[in-house]
């Protein structure tokens, strides 16, 4: 691959930590699409939770697969297919680095968090979970942490338990701890809300349950892309992040799983590649992790995903969190100094994700006028329905922060914020 000479500027310099722990200004360059204007105005883009811009380095690592080593993976002893399989590898290697899991046949390729969700869902709860069985998922999940769970619940006859958060958006650990009992077959929880911002304390949640047995599932689709996510630290046994949030390409992410667990499941799709031999009457299963990568996987995507997580590690996902961190206490203090303007969601441990409502104006008719601005944010739900259910809301207006963005973006939010006073008063 010819992605590491495209990494960011190298003289971002480890200076102070806060607003100077890098220079988004120069990080910039790195993503083109962010030099552009929109309606007539520069773009600010303030939509990351929902999909991250992709860097050159991961652009090029895509084109240079399709222009130099297309082919497919595993199969050949050609040249071509021995590169795309070598880079299809490399990046799996560079995502179990980045997770620090034990090994790299811990981690699977899937489409996203919510095929990772899904997979364990069908897989692992096929085949432990029977009628009466509980499953405990936390009151800020994304839908994709939700459903599964539901339909598997209908299916089989478990129960979803759901725990409760206070009106700053951290969970209730008493009540986790009450819910937690013999029943209790799972416990699958979000690290970082991507409507709240919460950041959830998965080492106490792995310690409780772990106590009773109970194997912990994490949704990292908002949290791997802020800040260092560390498996082993974590404690949990799968975790699941999609690679579009994480500044790679869509329809590419990775499940990883503790091999005692996962060796265990059953496939979860079936086909070529995750076998090792097929007759009429019987299959024998691949080893990890092909065994759950059935069919031709997306080599594109993974080598994207690879690159874009090289890209990070030359920042360094330390310098990442706490930049962030201080562009939210930017944020929250000028969104907070805004008459008319309520944040949702303003936990101690939270990442950036400015989420607020105004009742002067609907979400929807906000969303459109920043746009007109040149600024996107997202409006809606985030496929969060119960957390605007919670706080008796049917929306927010959700502004979210990656490294590139400063607090130039933020004034500018705050301005066209102004604006939509002057048009609902
Ligand atoms: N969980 C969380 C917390 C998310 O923010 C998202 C995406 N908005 C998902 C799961 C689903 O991710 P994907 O659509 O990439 O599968």
């Amino acid at each position: 691959m010819t992605t590491r000479s495209r990494g960011p500027n190298a003289d971002v310099g480890l200076r102070a930590d806060g607003l100077s722990a890098i220079d988004p200004n120069k990080l910039r360059d790195d993503f083109p699409i962010l030099h552009q204007e929109v309606n007539g105005r520069p773009l600010v883009y303030l939509d990351n939770a929902a999909t991250t811009q992709k860097p050159r380095a991961v652009i090029d690592a895509i084109s240079n697969y399709y222009l130099l080593n297309n082919a497919n993976v595993h199969r050949g002893v050609h040249t071509l297919s021995q590169r795309a399989t070598d880079d299809y590898e490399a990046a799996r290697e560079s995502v179990r680095r980045f997770i620090n899991a034990p090994s790299a046949d811990e981690v699977i390729y899937v489409r996203g968090t919510t095929e990772g969700l899904n997979l364990v869902a069908s897989s692992y709860g096929r085949k432990y979970f029977s009628a009466g069985d509980e499953v405990i998922i936390t009151g800020m999940e994304h839908h994709s942490n939700i459903v599964p769970w539901q339909i598997l619940g209908k299916e089989i006859g478990i129960k979803l338990r759901v725990v409760p958060f206070n009106d700053d958006g951290e969970l209730l650990m008493d009540e986790f701890e009450s819910i937690l009992n013999d029943r209790t077959r799972m416990v699958s929880v979000v690290h970082q809300s991507n409507a709240l911002g919460t950041i959830n304390p998965i080492n106490a949640i792995v310690e409780l349950a772990h106590a009773r047995g109970v194997p912990v599932m994490v949704d990292a689709a908002q949290s791997v892309p802020h800040m260092p996510v560390d498996v082993q630290g974590l404690g949990a046994d799968f975790l699941a992040f999609s690679g579009h949030k994480l500044y790679g390409p869509t329809g590419i992410g990775a499940l990883w799983g503790r091999a005692e667990l996962l060796n265990d499941m059953p496939p979860y799709q079936s086909g070529g590649e995750m076998i090792r031999s097929v007759t009429f009457e019987e299959t024998i299963y691949n080893t990890l992790p092909h065994k759950f990568e059935a069919g031709t996987p997306d080599i594109a995507g993974a080598i994207g995903l690879g690159a874009a997580i090289e890209y990070l590690e030359s920042i360094g996902m330390e310098r990442i969190a706490a930049y962030e961190q201080a562009l939210l206490k930017y944020g929250e203090e000028r969104l907070r100094g805004i008459e008319g303007v309520r944040l949702i969601g303003s936990a101690q441990e939270k990442g950036g994700i400015l989420s607020f409502y105004m009742d002067a104006a609907h979400p929807h008719d906000i969303g459109t006028i920043l746009d007109a601005q040149g600024i996107a944010v997202r409006t809606g739900h985030h496929c969060a329905q119960p957390v605007m259910a919670r706080y008796g809301i049917p929306a927010t207006v959700r502004a979210s922060l990656a490294f590139y963005n400063n607090t130039d973006d933020i004034d500018a939010l705050v301005k066209a914020i102004d604006r939509v006073i002057e048009v609902f008063g």
